[in-house]
């Protein structure tokens, strides 16, 4: 079928890592934009790690018009004013409640050096969340995606230091102890990290329904979301991409384009592929017309 919005991840979906150009995919959601299709990219990320925040170069204002972005794990929304990108709304928390999470994440760390003498690295400086590294020792290179074998390579890591339950007992102690902050957070994964803040993808997905699909009269089952990590990491534990689906988007198209295998929440339709599979779809998407 064809659709009228296109809700799609970028690192593993659109392209292959952050160092690959954009210029192929630019080009096929070049003519997509141009009809008024309503393109909305959701990411993790942030803006100068999307084409080094050079994406909008490729549109022209009129097509920039159809473009938005809900990055930094539900934290940041934005669409395109005159040509230039434009915040919705200042989401991004003071210093103060960063400083909460900050203390929260630290204390995992504290707790699994003290308890299971396993090393963490945290970053600080996402736009509302850490990541803790769980896997100081193994570099992803410029891959920010789960890598094949990854969540295998974590869960035998986990068990050598002791904590059997692996993963899900890892994001079952960080709930716990986020449970103390005064700000209510998420635990998110994608093997290497836990990711901790109050927003996921939930909160972008839902915000744009709200400010942009509803107000143009766009029904959510005219919408898919595309992306690369939705298959469940460990029992109970779904990927980064699953939280795009939420109450509000749940009567939408899911679509997973990752090509290791793994158990999918049963919205997800799996087509494998990766990034050659989105870029195929962009393309039927245009033809027939
Ligand atoms: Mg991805």
């Amino acid at each position: 079928m064809k659709y009228k919005a296109i809700f799609f991840d970028w690192d593993g979906t659109a392209v292959e890592s952050r160092k690959a150009p954009a210029d192929e995919v630019a080009g096929l959601m070049k003519p997509l934009l141009a009809k008024g299709i309503v393109m909305i990219i959701i990411s993790g990320t942030t803006y100068d790690k999307i084409a080094s925040g050079e994406l909008h170069r490729y549109f022209t204002e009129a097509e920039l018009e159809n473009l938005h972005l809900g990055l930094g794990r539900g934290a940041l929304n934005y669409s395109f004013k005159n040509g230039e990108l434009m915040l919705h709304e200042e989401t991004e928390l003071n210093i103060i409640q960063k400083l909460k999470i900050h203390e929260s994440v630290f204390k995992i760390h504290q707790y699994l050096l003290e308890n299971y003498t396993l090393n963490t690295d945290i970053v600080f400086t996402r736009p509302n969340y850490c990541k803790l590294d769980l896997m100081a020792e193994y570099s992803r290179n410029d891959r920010l995606y789960l890598q094949e074998g990854e969540v295998e390579r974590l869960e035998s890591h986990l068990k050598e230091q002791g904590i059997k339950g692996g993963l899900k007992e890892v994001t079952a102690i960080a709930e716990e102890i986020g449970k103390c902050s005064e700000i209510k957070l998420e635990v998110t994964t994608d093997a290497k990290y836990l990711e901790i803040g109050p927003t996921t993808k939930s909160d972008n997905v839902d915000y744009f329904v709200d400010h942009i699909l509803t107000p143009q009269n766009i029904g959510v089952e005219n919408a898919c979301f595309w992306g690369d990590e939705y298959s469940y990491l460990a029992d109970g534990i779904p990927g980064s991409d699953s939280y795009m689906v939420t109450e509000k988007t749940k009567k939408g198209h899911f679509f997973d384009v990752s090509k290791t295998s793994g158990v999918l929440p049963k919205e997800i339709i799996s087509m494998g592929g990766g990034t050659e599979t989105f870029r195929s779809f962009l393309k039927e998407q245009l033809s027939g017309e």
